[in-house]
């Protein structure tokens, strides 16, 4: 579908090109934001609306009725340099690929860990994305919103994001205030920090015979290793993880070692431990399971899948079952990723 500047259509219009499950729920009405000036004039009018920017982060349960926006802003800038560094504004419509693949031909590190995560630049301090051992936390400066309340311009700096493990301010207390306009990163320009202590990144590595990696390695390895174990949303309709890992104390997890001596566990500076969700779900013997339409996908168990013509609401009974399961057995709560609309 190709539309030009500020077009929109009205009712009712299908949203399943815009959402990466392709579940075919629809819009009342659906523009393109192609220019801010024309989000404040619909702040303004006051008509309440939904985002979307790649659509690879909603489960659509339901026809939206009113407005939803597509995020199509566009534009770099820099905005300030030094030896070491520099920092870009990135316009929030921008894939976030594209940015990667961008700031790798410029020699700019910092995201190369975080290659090909579908979606765009707004989305991603949203849910402070993270791949490979680097969050975008890490290198995020600051985010411009505007206030949807007031159509004002704010900036928040990113210790006022509050970012943690999939999570930020734009979840929690300032969930549904901002519309995200650009967010400004700061890159390095030399002596890059390589992140390789992932295990799938080392193997990589070894198999091409690389010892001193370069941002350009670590890129192409991640493209490698997502390309090869996750599925395609265009071959087969899914969000990535649906689920968060799941985070317990100290004193949980010695309880649960006892009770569950196989179970997998990584503990993280804060001295709690991560239990990834997928080894759960696997255990509770979900994976390559369907409901119908709606599975969990063969060897991601993490991963929920549209076999064809799931409808949101399938997906979403799935993806309850699963958790049902997890606590009776583990005592568990696992924790959508998903944002499930509306
Ligand atoms: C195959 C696959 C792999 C993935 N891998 C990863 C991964 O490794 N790590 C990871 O962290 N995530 C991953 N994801 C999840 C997803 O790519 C990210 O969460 C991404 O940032 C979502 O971007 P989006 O533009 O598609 O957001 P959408 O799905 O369009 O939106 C997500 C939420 O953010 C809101 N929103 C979007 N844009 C704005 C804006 N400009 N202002 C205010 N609110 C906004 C929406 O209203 C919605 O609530 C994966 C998804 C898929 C399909």
């Amino acid at each position: 579908m190709i539309f030009n500047k500020s077009e929109s259509m009205t009712s009712p219009v299908s949203l399943q090109a815009y959402n990466t499950f392709h579940i075919d729920a629809s819009a009342g009405r659906l523009e393109m934001i192609v220019e801010t000036s024309r989000l404040k004039d619909i702040i303004a009018g006051g008509q309440p609306f939904h985002i979307i920017g790649g659509g690879s982060n909603i489960l659509l349960t339901d026809d939206i009725p009113g407005l939803v926006l597509v995020n199509r802003l566009r534009g770099y800038e820099m905005v300030d340099k030094t030896p070491d560094h520099i920092t870009v504004r990135v316009a929030s419509g921008e894939r976030w690929h594209d940015f990667v693949l961008w700031s790798l031909s410029m020699g700019y590190g910092g995201l190369e860990n975080l290659s090909l995560i579908p979606g765009t630049v707004g989305a991603a301090p949203i849910q402070n994305i993270g791949a490979y051992g680097v969050e975008v936390k890490d290198i995020i400066v600051a985010v411009h919103a505007l206030d949807m309340e007031t159509g004002e311009e704010v900036t928040l700096r990113a210790e006022e994001c509050r970012f943690g493990y999939r999570d930020s301010i734009f979840k929690r207390e300032a969930k549904g205030q901002y519309f995200i306009i650009a967010v400004d990163f700061r890159l390095t320009l030399r002596n890059h920090r390589i992140v390789d202590d992932y295990w799938a990144i080392k193997e990589w590595l070894a198999a091409h015979h690389i010892s001193a990696p370069d941002i350009r390695d670590i890129s192409k390895a991640v493209i490698q290793i997502r390309s090869s174990k996750l599925p395609d949303p265009e071959v087969l309709g899914n969000a990535g993880s649906f689920f968060k890992n799941v985070e317990v104390d100290k004193e949980k997890m010695k309880a649960l070692g006892l009770r569950f001596p196989e179970i997998k566990a990584f503990e993280m500076p804060n001295g709690n431990f991560k239990i990834p969700t997928g080894w759960l779900i696997d255990q509770c013997g979900w994976k390559g399971r369907r409901i119908g339409e709606a599975g969990c996908h063969k060897d991601q168990a993490l991963v929920l899948v549209n076999h064809g013509k799931a409808s949101g609401r399938e997906i979403l009974r799935l993806a309850k079952a699963i958790q049902a399961d997890v606590e009776e057995r583990f005592g568990l709560m696992i924790e959508p990723e998903v944002n499930i609309w509306p």
